[in-house]
Parts: structure tokens; sequence; C-alpha cells
């Protein structure tokens, strides 16, 4: 099967993502210095919309000064500011990583800058649907030196951590600049990196990258895609169960988000059909330590081998509880091999049997956004980034956190914390390494 990353977050939805949609070759997403995943070219829909955004809406002359982001004024972008470490993105990856270097004795602004693309605290969180309440989540993991607390099972999830991360960085003054996205990382000479935004540019010594995965939605090409009528979307543009009213829904994949969208959209959909490529793997008892564990030393194993890291399910199973076990006891979570194309009228599988779909929904996963990092050419032939702890092998300046075993809420905070001691060993260009 040929695989496509889209290039936007839905490409069956303009009305949701009305920029225009690209698809890249996974094809593309070659070895170090290789077109595709990190050459700057497959800038999101959702990240084009963003920049022009800042370009609206910010206050001119604000950007250098004021932590509300800002437009990219001609003054700016002349200028070449310098700082210590450069924090890319502000969600529990980049403020556990900036929380450490504050700890450590860095000071916000003047030492190390957190920039984030998002209009408002929360990392990814705050893209996410309504109906994705706090008491569904797997459990957030609380932030170093601020718990959370108790928050309502009820309550929106965007809610709860945009507010909880809002507290979070007025409470240890991390001056997060946004919004700012950072459009490439590259050599900016004296061995220090030039670090291009939207407000202006940087030279760093060393770089936190914590983009996470939400501005690069993934999925599969399969042929007759764009024969198809019906709608598609993916979970990044899912906002709830009502968009689906009365319609015959497909769903593919086999993650969590897929079988929280069909016990959601089973409930007023015209009828359900899910679909995966391999049988889901359904985990009875509790998703302990053990397990964790074992699920991160898997996909650092991968990492370390320079290939693209799994999804975690892929390597931890689907969680049993009791409204997953009466989706499976009702027929909503009964799972069908994956069809082998789509039609004009739905989908169609090897043996002639066929399904009509009014709306295909993709809940097929994300990749990681690092196509801002594509002039330092850090992929390695299997496609992936070689990663040691935070550390990229090829380049050491740099620090991926959130990114293949710290992809999970736990590890973000784990990895926060070695990158921001790693950037502090790091010597200075220019000088030997102790
Ligand atoms: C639907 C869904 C549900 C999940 N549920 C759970 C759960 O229950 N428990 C759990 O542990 N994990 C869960 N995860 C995984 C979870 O998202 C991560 O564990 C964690 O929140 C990711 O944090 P992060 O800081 O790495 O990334 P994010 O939260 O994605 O933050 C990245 C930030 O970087 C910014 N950014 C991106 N690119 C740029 C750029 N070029 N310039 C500037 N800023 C940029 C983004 O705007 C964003 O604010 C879930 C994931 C999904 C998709």
């Amino acid at each position: 099967m040929k695989d496509f990353r889209t290039d936007g977050v839905n490409p069956a939805d303009p009305a949701l993502h009305p920029a225009p949609v690209r698809a890249v070759p996974a094809e593309a997403v070659g070895p170090a210095g290789g077109p595709g995943a990190q050459d700057g070219a497959a800038r999101t829909a959702g990240a084009r919309g963003a920049a022009d955004g800042i370009r609206a809406g910010a206050a001119g002359g604000g950007a250098r000064g004021s932590e509300a982001g800002g437009a990219r004024t001609a003054d700016a972008a002349d200028e070449v500011d310098e700082v210590d470490v450069v924090v890319v993105g502000a969600g529990q990856a980049g403020l556990s990583a900036a929380y450490h270097l504050r700890r450590t004795g860095g000071e916000p602004g003047r030492d190390f800058v957190v920039l984030d693309r998002s209009p408002a605290p929360g990392g990814a969180w705050q893209h996410r649907w309504p109906s994705l309440t706090y008491g569904k989540v797997h459990g957030l993991h609380d932030l170093p030196g601020l718990p959370l607390g108790d928050a309502p099972a009820d309550r929106p999830s965007s809610e709860v951590i945009g507010g909880y991360f809002a507290r979070y960085e007025e409470e240890f003054g991390l001056r997060v600049r946004r919004p700012v996205e950072v459009l490439s990382v590259s050599e900016g000479g004296g061995g220090r990196l030039l670090v291009r935004t939207t407000a202006g540019d940087w030279s760093a010594r060393a770089l936190i990258n914590a983009t996470g995965t939400w501005e690069r939605p993934f999925i599969p090409h399969y042929p007759g895609a764009e024969t198809f009528r019906g709608r598609q979307v993916h979970t990044a543009g899912y906002r709830g169960p009502a968009d689906f009213a009365g319609e015959r829904v497909v769903v593919v994949g086999g993650g969590t988000s897929a079988v929280q969208h069909l016990l959601e959209v089973s409930e007023v959909a015209a009828s359900t059909l899910w679909v995966t490529r391999r049988p889901p793997v359904f985990h009875e008892g509790p998703f302990d330590e053990r397990l964790g564990r074992e699920a991160v030393a898997r996909v650092d194993e991968r990492v370390r081998a320079g290939l693209p890291p799994r999804s975690v399910v892929s390597v931890t199973g689907l969680l049993m509880n009791e409204e997953v076990r009466r989706g499976r006891e009702s027929g909503v979570l009964v799972r069908r091999p994956m069809f082998a194309r789509l039609t004009p009228d739905g989908v169609a599988w090897k043996d002639g049997r066929t399904a009509v779909a009014d709306t295909i929904l993709w809940a097929t996963g994300f990749r990681a956004a690092l196509d801002h990092l594509a002039p330092l050419r850090l992929r390695e032939k299997g496609g992936g980034i070689h990663v040691e702890g935070t550390r990229v092998v090829r380049d050491p300046r740099i620090h991926l956190v959130g990114y293949g075993p710290s992809a999970s809420t736990v590890g973000a905070n784990r990895y926060g914390r070695v990158a921001a001691r790693e950037v502090r060993r790091l010597p200075a260009p220019g000088t030997a390494a102790a």
C-alpha cells in the first residue's frame, strides 16, 4: 500500500479548513537531505491558516517586547536576537522543558524563549473536539511543580487542560510567545542555529523541539479516493457526533480515537462500520507502570534504529472498559478488515463486497510535526530521526521532546527535564566537548 501524508487537516472538508491541500508522497519522507517530511514545502493547512492569522491579527512592533507573539514587521524581519536556548512548542513537552530550564537558573525571555504557534495555552489540547471530555482522556500527567488538581470529568479536556497550562505559564513566568510559528531552523554560523519565525529571527546555541503531532494529520492513500463523492473527515477535523447524524459512516483506524468516535457517532448515525488493517488488541486490566515501560521501550528501539516512531496504541493495545465492552456486545466495535479501495459511493473489498458510505472518518493518526527542521537534515535512511534520550545523534544541539518514546504526557514531562539538563551541558559553540 502506498501512503501519503495529507498536507492539510481534512482534505474533504473545505469548510473547516479552507486552505488548499497538497499531498506529499510517503516516498518523499526520505533519508537525510532528501525532500519530503522535512523539506519545509509541506506546510499544513492549519499552519498556513495560523500564519495568516498572525500577520492579520497581531499588533505591529510587539513581537519582541511582548509575549503576545506578533506580526513579523519589517524591523523584526531584519533583526536577529541572541538567546541561549529556543524551545519550540508550549504543550506538555515544551512547558516541562521550560520549567526545568528556569529551575536550573535560566531566565525566560533572556536565556531562553518559548515560541508557540497556537493562539492560546493548552498545546494541541486546545484544538480537540468538545465531546472529548476530561473524563475520557487517559489520565493527564501533572506538569512538574504544579498539580492540575481535581477537574470535572464532564468538562471538555480542551478547557480543563487549556486552563491548567495557562495557570502554569503564569505561575512560573514562562513568558510563552504566541502566536509565533517557527518556519525553519538552519545553520546560523559560528556553530549557532538560526531560528526563523513569523515574529523575527533568533540565533540560538541549542533548540528544544516540542512541536507534537497535531499539525500533521495522516491519511493513508487508497485507490479511488478522489472518486468518492461523500465526505472525508480526519480526527483532527472531528467536532463531535452531531455532524454525522443520520449518515452511513465508515470509521478507519485501530486506535483510541477510532474507538471513541465509533461509540459517539453510533448514537446518532444511520449506521457505522469499523475497518482496521490489523485486528485490534483489547487490553484487559489496568494499564500499569510495567506495561507503560514496555511500550516506551519498544518505541525507543525503533527510534534508536532510525525508524519513524509507531503510535503508542500499536504497542499497548486498546484499553477495555465498560463502555467498550458494551460497544463490542452491540456490534459497534466489531471490526472488519481494511477495504481495498474507495468507490464513488463508498468502499469496496478485494473479494467484491462493497459498503455504501456518506462519510469516511479517518482516525488514522498523526506524524511528528518537524518540517521546520528540514534544513538541518536530521533524518536517517529509515525515515526517522535517531534520538538518544532527547538528543538528536546527527546534531546534538537539537533535542526532541514528545517524539517517539517521550510522546505521552508522562514521557513529555520526564524528557523535558532530560532535554533541559543536556542543553545546559552542551559546550559553547567552538569549544571542545567536556
Ligand atoms: C486525540 C488525542 C488524545 C490523546 N489523549 C492522551 C491522553 O489521554 N493521555 C496522554 O498521555 N496522551 C494523550 N495523547 C497524546 C498527547 O497529545 C501527548 O501525550 C501530549 O499532550 C503531547 O504534548 P506535546 O507537548 O508533545 O505536544 P502538543 O500538545 O501537540 O504541543 C505542541 C505545541 O507546539 C506548537 N507548534 C507546533 N509546530 C510549531 C511550530 N513550527 N512553531 C511553533 N509552535 C509549534 C503547537 O501549536 C502546540 O501548541 C492524545 C493525543 C491525541 C491526538
